[in-house]
């Protein structure tokens, strides 16, 4: 099984576990046309070419066939951008209804200025002057939401209403189970520089840190460019 990879400051992604590989979509098409399928055997050229094939052409349903599972801790406005994944995944997420919210937050390592030219956008070199500043006002923030919070369950205010004062930058848990398809196009839409940088991190990971050891050869060829650039 693959290592944990740590995320932000107080954030993980943990495999749980997988099923599946690149030789099981050559298989799970040759089954289509009634062609040979070899489980034990490793992947030869002719594998290969047939699952370049099946990427290039948009023949993707035997990629539906492989999930991986993970559990993954992140700050909830992380959370909310992953969750609008939604086709080939299946999602169960802690509840801040069942149990007592806990005071941690994610606190960045620093504070990037708003682009100029794209509303969504931040410059990942370009920082705020004063740090410090910023800083001090954000955790103060989170302290103040969070003795509220905790203000509001003591005087019997229930969990579910109470919540509603937490900031997004409260940690969560959630068990994420994607199809490789559906994986792959989430790396794709947020390991990409429009994606935000903190979610970009947990994609990052998802993307080099498993999709690429559990599924090597699909990985070179959904991938193909950026390997090209990579090895330019
Ligand atoms: C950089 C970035 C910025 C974003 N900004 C915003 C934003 O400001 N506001 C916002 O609301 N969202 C935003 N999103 C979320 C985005 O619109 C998608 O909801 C998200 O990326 C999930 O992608 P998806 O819909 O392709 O995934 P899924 O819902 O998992 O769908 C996978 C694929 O299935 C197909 N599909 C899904 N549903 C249907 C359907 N009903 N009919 C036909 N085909 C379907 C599509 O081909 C789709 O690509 C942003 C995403 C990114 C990456």
């Amino acid at each position: 099984m693959l290592p944990d990879t740590r995320v932000l400051d107080k954030g993980y992604i943990q495999l749980r576990n997988f099923r599946g590989n690149d030789k099981d979509i050559v298989n799970v098409a040759r089954v289509t046309y009634r062609g040979k399928t070899t489980n034990q055997e490793p992947l030869n050229d002719k594998d290969k070419s047939l699952l370049k094939r099946l990427w290039n052409n948009g023949h993707t349903s035997p990629f539906r066939h492989q999930t991986i599972s993970f559990t993954i801790k992140a700050p909830l406005f992380v959370i909310e951008q992953l969750k609008t994944h939604k086709v080939g995944v299946a999602w169960n997420e802690a509840s801040q209804r069942y149990k007592r919210s806990i005071e941690e937050f994610y606190i960045p390592e620093h504070f990037r200025k708003q682009s100029d030219h794209d509303k969504q956008a931040t410059y990942d070199h370009e920082l705020v002057k004063d740090q410090n500043q910023a800083l001090d006002a954000y955790i103060q923030s989170q302290k103040d939401s969070y003795r509220v919070y905790k203000d509001l369950l003591y005087q019997g205010v229930c969990r579910e209403q109470a919540r509603a004062v937490l900031p997004t930058s409260l940690y969560s848990t959630f068990v994420a189970t994607f199809s490789l398809q559906s994986l792959i196009h989430l790396v794709t839409l947020r390991a990409d520089k429009h994606a935000q940088k903190e979610t970009r991190e947990y994609a990052y990971a998802l993307k080099y840190n498993y999709l690429a050891p559990l599924f090597p050869e699909t990985f070179k060829i959904v991938f193909e460019d950026e390997m090209d650039i990579k090895e330019q």
